[in-house]
């Protein structure tokens, strides 16, 4: 464990968010991963993440490790960082996020899988779209990227930086047949933000479903 003096603090608080994902049916079999910003005054410990292969529905602080900014395992002899460590750790670099959570929800593969052709599903018209932050109105259009899914992380981590470079203000991407990545400036925004996400690709998903046009470009 890092030197860090708050580190069990933080791992209690990304237990309790990967326990919650878990309740939410957003994290099936062991996917999923969940981290955290360290403050600088940590380093060379650069995040909290949750280790490889564990079942988000019994994760215990033990299952945290700290990683450096390259993702290499600090003083956590015994766990491998989540195999996803590079796609948080740009959205640390680039977004400027606090907190990084990834899901496995249905409707985001789904949904993700039929958009990989277009590359981003908008969504329009739903209330809910307020609970990003800086937004007041349903009366926009958020873009949420999708990108190809792919096993060489380094890579799809090169890409996905490229692309969300360009983007203004952005909490969100998904991965084709995937799931979902939502960030924010602490866990508590990026919790909003997930359940936002999720639950607007779930309206969208009934949407697509049964075919209704309403709220849908
Ligand atoms: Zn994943």
């Amino acid at each position: 464990m890092t030197h860090y003096p708050d580190f069990k603090m933080v791992a209690e608080q990304l237990v309790q968010t990967a326990r919650w994902a878990s309740r939410m049916g957003w994290a099936p079999a062991t996917s999923t991963n969940y981290s955290v910003r360290l403050p600088d005054d940590a380093a060379p410990a650069y995040c909290a993440i949750t280790s490889s292969g564990v079942d988000k529905g019994t994760i215990e602080v033990e299952h945290i490790l700290a990683v450096d900014q390259h993702g290499r395992p600090i003083d956590a002899d015994r766990l491998k960082p989540s195999a996803e460590t590079p796609l948080h750790l740009l959205l640390y670099r680039t977004m400027g996020a606090g907190a990084v959570l990834h899901t496995h929800s249905l409707p985001a593969a789904l949904l993700s899988q039929l958009a990989r052709d277009e590359g981003r599903i908008l969504l329009s018209g739903w209330e809910l779209l307020k609970g990003l932050s800086g937004i007041d109105t349903h009366e926009v259009e958020i873009s949420l990227p999708v990108f190809p899914n792919s096993q060489n992380m380094q890579a799809l981590s090169t890409r996905v930086e490229r692309s969300l470079s360009r983007e203004r203000s952005c909490y969100g991407f998904l991965l084709a047949g995937h799931g979902l990545y939502a960030w924010g400036k602490d866990i508590p925004e990026a919790k909003r933000h997930l359940e936002v996400f999720e639950y607007l690709l779930q309206c969208q998903r009934e949407v697509t479903l049964h075919g209704h046009p309403a709220n849908t470009r």
